[in-house]
């Protein structure tokens, strides 16, 4: 009989020998050798200088290139990624995927980091930050909030908020959740009853920003993500389809 596949035994031995490939590189990113945005010596000098062969290292350079730790380019060879946003970004992506969250469970999330990160934006914002915040907020006016422009100017718009609070874990945290909050902006659009009054806590929060007004601000928000809740129970209720990638209730009995 032809074996189309390596022996279970094989396969995990060869999983174990990138795992340990990839601790090595690891540890050689950690120790300073080479920080973040520098360039990894040739795949030949580095299988010399880590001891492993090409294939392993090849195999372990591919695994951190697609989880986004290293950056290949034509030509320039392998890079160390100059920032993590990418290797949390493709994590969450397959979060949405695989767990399709609830629109709730993104409102909620949402909740817990854009209160908290409102609150640093208006005690910590430069002017430079409060006009990108302006400006998204400037891309909503005139529009339905349905629109994908206007769903764009509204990412930027909680995005420049998120880049003005200076906490970039947060931050990364909050570029991971943008597929996923696109996703809950263009569910709970048709919910919306009062456009105007969703303007308005927009223009409420840039306002209390623009105060260095913290509490304001955190207020502003909570009611901001509390109205983005019941918005998506309305859609819920009136039967509308859930965008792609979210749920709007929860359909599983085992989690
Ligand atoms: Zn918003």
């Amino acid at each position: 009989m032809t074996r189309l596949r390596p022996p279970a035994s094989r396969r995990a031995g060869a999983a174990n020998l990138c795992d340990d490939v990839i601790g090595r590189i690891t540890r050689l990113i950690s120790s300073g050798a080479y920080p973040p945005g520098s360039s990894l010596p040739s795949e030949r000098d580095l299988s010399v200088q880590l001891g492993v062969s090409r294939p392993s290292l090849r195999e372990a350079l591919r695994t951190l290139s697609v989880i986004g730790a290293l950056e290949t380019r034509h030509g320039s060879g392998t890079q160390v990624a100059a920032s993590s946003a990418d290797i949390l970004k493709s994590s969450f992506a397959f979060l949405l995927l695989i767990d399709k969250p609830t629109i709730v469970d993104i409102y909620e999330t949402r909740e817990l980091i854009e209160v908290h990160l409102v609150g640093r934006a208006a005690e910590r914002r430069t002017d430079a930050e409060l006009a990108a915040i302006a400006a998204g907020l400037d891309g909503m006016r005139g529009l339905p909030l349905g629109d994908p422009r206007s769903v764009e100017a509204n990412l930027r718009f909680h995005a420049a908020i998120a880049s003005a609070a200076h906490n970039l874990v947060l931050e990364r945290m909050m570029s991971c959740l943008h597929d996923g909050i696109r996703a809950t902006m263009e569910a709970s659009a048709p919910g919306v009853l009062d456009a105007e009054h969703a303007l308005q806590v927009h223009e409420q929060i840039f306002e209390a920003i623009a105060r260095q007004n913290p509490a304001d601000a955190r207020r502003a928000m909570t009611l901001h993500m509390g109205m983005g809740v019941d918005d998506a129970r309305r859609v819920n209720a009136q039967g509308t389809a859930p965008a792609p990638a979210l749920r709007t209730r929860r359909t599983r009995t085992v989690s």
